[in-house]
């Protein structure tokens, strides 16, 4: 059999794709040779863009995933514009910092509902044209903390904890009707995500030194794991938590 990590003529949908890893991954898959939608509240030009220079086609959708009222609409939509849906990406999300006795249910609730409620809902939305056609792949960003405990993130931690959770729990229900569901858990990825972190000489330096690679990471460096996952040479990976972490979780 031939290994094959070619996406021509399938269909994905990235949503959070304006920049960073969504974006990354968005522009990878194109290059794969995926018709890419992308999902999000910004308007995502850059990356349509660049899915346009692949050759692919690009649509962008605008949608608040903070809830779920725009999930089977972005579905719907992605369908409408190019003809049907293979691929789910899950990377919008979000994070709150604060010390555990300050930390408010505003920070609970929209990192939750964000990272975690909208990912099941798009999902489960996403599942039903995979299940009707027999084939699909759906890949979530996870976290470092969906194995750790964080520090001054807790609602990120129980978010990204339960991405992990739910991967497996809507693998182990789809694997039989021909969809796979993994996650990726990307290390310390230089973003808008960790801007904070970045800034602060300290936590910057001790993030640094755990890292057995040695540097922080590229949004481009989740990309080759996104499109393996996406692949049929992942067709027998299933509920699966990929960490591409410069080695962080060895250490
Ligand atoms: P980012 O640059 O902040 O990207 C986050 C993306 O999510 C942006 O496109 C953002 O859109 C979108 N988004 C946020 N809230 C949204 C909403 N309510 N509706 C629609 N889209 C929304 O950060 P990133 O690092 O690339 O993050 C991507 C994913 O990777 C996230 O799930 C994050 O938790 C995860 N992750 C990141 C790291 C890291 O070190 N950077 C590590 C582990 C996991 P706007 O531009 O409009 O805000």
């Amino acid at each position: 059999m031939a290994i094959s990590f070619d996406l021509a003529g399938k269909v994905a949908l990235v949503t959070g794709a304006n920049t960073g890893i969504g974006q990354a991954i968005a522009v990878a898959l194109a290059g794969a040779g995926a018709d890419v939608a992308v999902a999000g509240r910004s308007p995502a030009d850059e990356t349509l863009a660049h899915i346009a220079k692949a050759g692919r086609r690009a649509v962008g959708i605008s949608a608040d995933l903070s809830s779920i009222e725009p999930v089977e609409r972005v579905i719907a939509e992605t369908i409408s514009a190019l003809g049907r849906i293979d691929i789910l990406v899950n990377n919008a999300g979000i994070i709150r910092r604060a010390d555990l006795a300050e930390f408010s249910e505003a920070d609970w609730d929209a990192v939750v509902d964000t990272n975690l409620k909208s990912l099941f809902f798009l999902s489960q939305a996403a599942s039903r044209p995979m299940v009707a056609q027999g084939s699909g792949k759906i890949v979530n960003i996870a976290s470092l903390l969906s194995f750790q405990g964080g520090i001054r993130v807790p609602s990120y931690a129980a978010a990204k904890s339960g991405v992990a959770g739910v991967t497996r729990a809507m693998a182990n229900e789809l694997a039989p009707q021909g969809v796979q569901v993994n996650a990726i858990a990307p290390g310390y990825i230089a973003t808008n995500n960790t801007v904070a972190l970045q800034a602060d000489e300290t936590r910057s330096r001790q993030i640094l030194e755990r890292i057995p690679t040695g540097r922080w990471g590229r949004p481009e460096d989740i990309a080759g794991a996104a499109v393996f996952l996406a692949s049929s040479a992942a067709d027998y990976v299933t509920g699966q938590i990929l960490a591409v972490d410069g080695g962080w979780l060895a250490r």
